[in-house]
């Protein structure tokens, strides 16, 4: 059986070190954000051999988020992400904290 959701995509992916990434885009098919209050990316994988999947566009599937305004219910309300930064601190640039 398979379901069908409608997620924020990851609409740009710069974490070049990640298996999961080709052509600025995450090929996974829905990541995780967040560990504990940082907005990082808990799917980001450095391996070897990169994924074959290259066409698919990644989603939100989860957020651990919850100081962040877009943060719903432990799900991503924005539109849409981009993550990026530095090897050892992958995140989510969309994040905003709340108020
Ligand atoms: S925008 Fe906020 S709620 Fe959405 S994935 Fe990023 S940190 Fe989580």
């Amino acid at each position: 059986m398979k379901i069908t959701v409608e997620i924020p995509v990851v609409a740009e992916y710069a974490a070049r070190e990640c298996s999961y990434n080709a052509g600025r885009a995450c090929h996974a098919k829905a990541i995780t954000i967040g560990q504990g209050v940082h907005p990082g990316c808990d799917t980001f994988l450095h391996m070897s051999t990169p994924a074959r999947e290259r066409q698919r566009r990644a989603g939100v599937g989860a957020c651990k988020v919850i100081a962040c305004r877009f943060n719903d219910d432990l799900e991503c309300g924005a539109n849409a992400i981009s993550v990026g930064g530095a090897v050892r601190a992958i995140s989510c640039l969309t994040f905003v904290p709340r108020l």
